[in-house]
Formats: structure tokens, C-alpha cells, sequence
């Protein structure tokens, strides 16, 4: 088995090793651990080394098994994958892989069901779940991957095994960017650590230019002033929510911009704290490092309460961001304590 592409993970690596070796596989597992640490890459190669025609002791990548678990089209091999545009997995969904999976398998010794983005079952589809997984039909294997564990039912996650996968150490994001990208500039040192430990999201971050759009946005939260609050709330909502993109597509791009502010925030507390402590300045775990200095000065003038005060509200909004709410009055909420904030100084 060769999962050479697989950074950081080498306890679910040896696990699966030596699982396959002894044939004593689960019927069902969940693959949890943030987004872009690899687990659905791995959920692909785990499956091609489980199928492989040529190898015996891993996968070759090129044999008829391999190439088509790589196209995503092999006729035993079922992954739902929600729409971007979808906020639900549907029972619908749930109902066709149920009646797929009462059938008996094409070609292999058993069906594979992968579940991507499972946490976003709504309730009716992880109950008919439940039942399949409560009721396995021999030879089939269900892999459910998620970013949040705590939004899957415990009812499944009692009936599956749970395989965690780790956050990948920055400097280990930082020498797979610079290779990637063949660049050393400041914008891969701010993608490692912006990341969270997530490789997935630190080259998205770079093809999407957010390097760009997260000096922005704290460009105008550093000087956001009541006179202009309300019109720079407008600003970033109107340029999320564009015909274009759907409601979803909408949230995700103002979650981004949330987290940048949450992000930046963050680094102003940080900054506090160990003004106190007198630390060297340099060697702050900062975010935003590149911009230690619009931190240190805003920072300087804002109170640790208000820091921490600004901060609940971020969290607020993200979590009201999902549900039924308003969004250019929850964002234009959201800048006017900000603004009030900053006009205090
Ligand atoms: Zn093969």
C-alpha cells in the first residue's frame, strides 16, 4: 500500500497496513479530522489498495480496478459527494445507497459506500443511515468522512469506528507549499500558519489569492469608523452575495471573511497578553504575522475586555451566519460594535 502523498498521518497509515494484512476489516468507519488534512485522498487510496488487481501488498494506480476508483467510476465503489450548492445530504440520497447496498456487488467480494461531508445529514437521512448501518447486508463497507464528529448522530458514530486524523505541523504545510508553489515569499509563511494545520485549505488559500483579501479586510477593520461602518458591511456582504453564487456559495465566502476578522482579533489578544509579559515580539504565534505591526497599534489602544467582547461577537455571527437570520443586518450588527470599538481610542 502506498500512501507516499500522505503527509502526516502515519498512524492511520500503519493501522490500515496492518488491518489489511490480517483481512480484519470493520463494516463501518468514520474518517474524522479537519478539512484538508487528507482524509478523503486517503478514503481513495485505502479503497485501491483494498482492490487492486496487480498488487497484493498495496496499489498500483494503473490496473482496470485502480484507474477506475481514480475516475470515481467503479461499479461497486459508491461516493455521495454534496452538491457545493446543497446544505443537506437529503434521505432521498440515503434511500438510493440503502437500496444499492441490498444488492449484490458487480464485480468485487463486496459494495463500498463513501460518505463525504456526513455531519450534513439533516435528521431524516441519518435515522434510514442508522438502520443501514444497524443492520449491515453482508459485504459491504460504509466509510462516512467528516470535519465535525459532534454533528454526527452518537447513535452512528457507536456503530462505526472512528479513525482520527492529525493537524499537520506548519513547518511541514510551509516545505510542501514552497515546493508546490515554487515559492518562499511572505505569502506561503502566512498560508502555513493561517491554515490551522489543514494542507487542503493552505493551497486553497494561495490559488484563491486570499493573501490579498485577508490584508484587505484587516486594512478596513483596523480603521473601520462609525461614519463608514454601515457602507463597509454593504461592501463585503453585496461582494459575497452575488447573483452568481448561491445562498451556500454566499455563507461560505462571509465565513471567510469572518474568520479573517476572528483570525486577526485573535492576534490583537495574543499581542496583549504578552505585551504584559514583555515577549519578544518575533516569536508570537501570530496569524497574521506580516502585519504585526497594524496588530501592535490597534491592539495598544483597544482593551483586553473589548478584544475578548469583539471576539464573542465574530463567534455570534458565524454560528447565526447558518441559520435563518437577516445577514446584511447581522454583518452590519457586527461592524457598528466594531466601529464603536475603534472609535473609543
Ligand atoms: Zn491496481
Amino acid at each position: 500500500m502506498s500512501f507516499n502523498t500522505l503527509l502526516s498521518q502515519d498512524h492511520i497509515i500503519n493501522y490500515f497496513k496492518s488491518v489489511i494484512e490480517s483481512n480484519h476489516l470493520a463494516h463501518a468507519y468514520i474518517f474524522t479530522g479537519q478539512e484538508g488534512v487528507g482524509k478523503s485522498l486517503f478514503t481513495k487510496e485505502f479503497i485501491k489498495a483494498l482492490t487492486c488487481l496487480e498488487n497484493e501488498n498495496g496499489h498500483c494506480d494503473v490496473c482496470h480496478n485502480c484507474s477506475r476508483i481514480n475516475g470515481h467510476n467503479h461499479p461497486d465503489v459508491h461516493w455521495e459527494v454534496l452538491d457545493k450548492k446543497e446544505k443537506f445530504i437529503k434521505i432521498e440520497r440515503v434511500r438510493n445507497l440503502q437500496h444499492t447496498a441490498s444488492l449484490c456487488p458487480v464485480e468485487l467480494n463486496s459494495k463500498i459506500f463513501v460518505i463525504q461531508d456526513a455531519e450534513r445529514m439533516n435528521e431524516e437521512a441519518a435515522n434510514c443511515l442508522l438502520k443501514t448501518i444497524e443492520e449491515p447486508t453482508p459485504n459491504t463497507l460504509f466509510i462516512l468522512i467528516t470535519n465535525s464528529l459532534s454533528r454526527l448522530k452518537k447513535t452512528i458514530v457507536s456503530r462505526c469506528q472512528v479513525i482520527r486524523f492529525k493537524s499537520i505541523h506548519s513547518q511541514v504545510i510551509r516545505e510542501y507549499l514552497m515546493k508546490k508553489f515554487n515559492n518562499d515569499g511572505e505569502e506561503i509563511e502566512w498560508a502555513a500558519k493561517y491554515s490551522c494545520g489543514s494542507i487542503g485549505k493552505a493551497c486553497a488559500l494561495l490559488k484563491e489569492d486570499f493573501f490579498k483579501e485577508n490584508n484587505n479586510v484587516i486594512n478596513k477593520i483596523s480603521r473601520l469608523n462609525t461614519e463608514q461602518n454601515i457602507s463597509c458591511a454593504e461592501e463585503f456582504v453585496n461582494s459575497a452575495l452575488t447573483p452568481t453564487r448561491s445562498l451556500e456559495e454566499g455563507r461560505q465566502v462571509l465565513r471567510d471573511i469572518l474568520n479573517c476578522i476572528l483570525r486577526y482579533y485573535r492576534d490583537m489578544l495574543i499581542f496583549k497578553i504578552n505585551k504584559r509579559e514583555n515577549s519578544d515580539k518575533a516569536r508570537l504565534p501570530l496569524f497574521n504575522a506580516n502585519r504585526s505591526d497594524t496588530i501592535q497599534l490597534h491592539s495598544d489602544t483597544t482593551s483586553q475586555e473589548t478584544i475578548v467582547k469583539i471576539i464573542y461577537e465574530i463567534l455570534f455571527s458565524l454560528e447565526y451566519l447558518d441559520a435563518n437570520v437577516n445577514i446584511h443586518l447581522l454583518i452590519e450588527s457586527l461592524f457598528i460594535r466594531i466601529s464603536g470599538s475603534n472609535n473609543q481610542r
